[in-house]
C-alpha cells in the first residue's frame, strides 16, 4: 500500500524498522507534547508486541511456546492465548487457509538465502501442518501441542494486532487523528485535514504504479502480495504466503487487499484470501457485509468485492470512488 499525501503542518510522522518491517505513524494533535507522546508510544508498542511474538527471538513469549509446548501445557500471557485463540477462528472461518501452524514448513524457507524445502521435505514438513493440534485450555490458560513438529508463526496476523493495540492507545490518549502501519497493515482514525485518506494499491509486478487508488476514513486496510519476500528459480515464484494444504506457495493471485473494521481482522483475511484464490476468496469476503476486498490476478487484473463495485464503475481501475469507504 502507497499512501498518496505527505503530511501538513502540525503533523508528526515517524518511520522506524521494527517486527522485521517498516512501521510508520503518522499523527495529529493541537498539543506537540502530546502528538509527540504519541508517536513514542506506537514505537514503544510496536517493540513491546516483537518482543514476545517474535519466533525468532530466542527468549520471545513465542519461542518459549513452540520449544515447551510439545511436552507439556505452556501457560501463557492472556494476550498470546486470546491472539492465538482468534487466529483459531480465522481458520475455522477460512476452512484451515489461514493456520499458524504453517510454520512446520515455513522455517524450511529463507527468502533471502533462496532456500527451499525440495518436494520430499515439503511434503513431509506440510502433513504436520494442522491448527486443531493446538489444545487451549482457557481455564488455566495455557497451550498444548498434540503431535510432534509443531510450530506457531504469528506472521500473518501480529502486525494487524500491533496495529490495532496502537490505534488503542493513541485514542486512550485523545488522538483522534492518526494513521499507524506496519509493513502491508494499516489502520487509521479520523481524517486528513477534513479529507479522506487515500490508500494506492501497488500494481504487484511493478512498484512504482499503482493499480487501485481509493479513499478511506476510519477503516483498517491491509495487503497480502507475492512480490514482499520471494525469489524466483526457473521462471517459479517462491514466496512467503503458504499453501497449508501442500505447503508451497500459494501461486492464483498476485495480491489482495482487504478494507474492514479492524486490522487484525484485515491482515488475517489478506493471508488467507491470498491462499484460498480468487473465487473461494471472494465468496467469503461477499458473505461479511463489514469487509470488502480488491484481488489482483495473475495477469494483473483487478477484481473487487460485491460492496466495492461502484468504486470500480466510478473509474478506470486506477480511480477511486467519490466516496470514501468508512466503516
Ligand atoms: P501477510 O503479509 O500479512 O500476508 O503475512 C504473510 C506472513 O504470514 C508470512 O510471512 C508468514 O509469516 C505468515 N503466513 C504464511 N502463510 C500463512 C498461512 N497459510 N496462514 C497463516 N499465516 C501464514
Ligand atoms: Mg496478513
Amino acid at each position: 500500500m502507497i499512501f498518496m499525501q505527505s503530511a501538513g503542518a502540525g503533523w508528526l510522522h515517524e518511520d522506524a524498522d521494527i517486527m522485521g518491517t517498516r512501521i510508520s505513524v503518522e499523527l495529529f494533535h493541537a498539543n506537540p507534547e502530546l502528538a509527540r507522546q504519541g508517536i513514542d508510544t506506537v514505537l514503544r508498542e510496536m517493540r513491546r508486541i516483537d518482543t514476545g511474538m517474535s519466533p525468532y527471538i530466542e527468549t520471545s513469549e513465542l519461542a518459549r511456546l513452540n520449544t515447551s509446548a510439545q511436552q507439556q501445557p505452556f501457560k501463557t500471557s492472556k494476550e498470546l492465548f486470546s491472539l492465538i485463540r482468534r487466529s483459531l477462528e480465522f481458520s475455522e472461518m477460512t476452512g484451515g487457509a489461514f493456520d499458524i501452524t504453517f510454520a512446520s514448513v515455513g522455517f524450511l524457507y529463507d527468502y533471502r538465502n533462496r532456500i527451499r524445502p525440495d518436494e520430499t521435505q515439503r511434503e513431509r514438513a506440510a502433513a504436520l501442518i494442522n491448527y486443531r493440534k493446538l489444545v487451549l485450555d482457557p481455564h488455566s490458560g495455557t497451550i498444548a501441542f498434540s503431535g510432534p513438529g509443531v510450530h506457531i508463526d504469528l506472521g500473518g496476523i501480529a502486525k494487524g494486532y500491533a496495529v490495532d493495540r496502537c490505534i488503542s492507545l493513541l485514542q486512550e490518549l485523545g488522538i483522534k487523528q492518526a494513521l499507524v502501519t506496519a509493513g502491508g497493515d494499516s489502520r487509521m482514525i479520523g481524517d486528513r485535514w477534513g479529507r479522506p485518506w487515500s490508500i494506492g494499491v501497488r500494481d504487484p509486478r511493478n512498484e512504482d504504479k499503482l493499480a487501485a487508488v481509493i479513499p478511506l476514513r476510519d477503516v483498517a486496510v491491509s495487503t497480502s502480495g507475492d512480490y514482499q519476500r520471494y525469489f524466483e528459480e526457473n521462471g517459479i515464484r517462491y514466496h512467503h504466503i503458504i499453501n497449508p494444504g501442500t505447503g508451497d506457495s500459494a501461486r492464483e493471485l498476485q495480491s489482495v487487499t482487504i478494507i474492514g473494521p479492524d486490522a487484525t481482522t484485515t491482515d488475517a483475511l489478506s493471508t488467507s484470501v491470498f491462499v484460498m484464490g480468487m473465487e473461494p476468496g471472494l465468496e467469503l469476503i461477499n458473505r461479511m457485509p463489514d469487509i470488502d476486498a480488491i484481488l489482483v490476478d495473475q495477469k494483473g487484473q483487478l477484481h473487487y468485492s460485491d460492496n466495492l463495485q461502484p468504486a470500480k464503475k466510478a473509474g478506470n481501475g486506477v480511480k477511486a470512488s467519490a466516496a470514501p469507504i468508512t466503516h
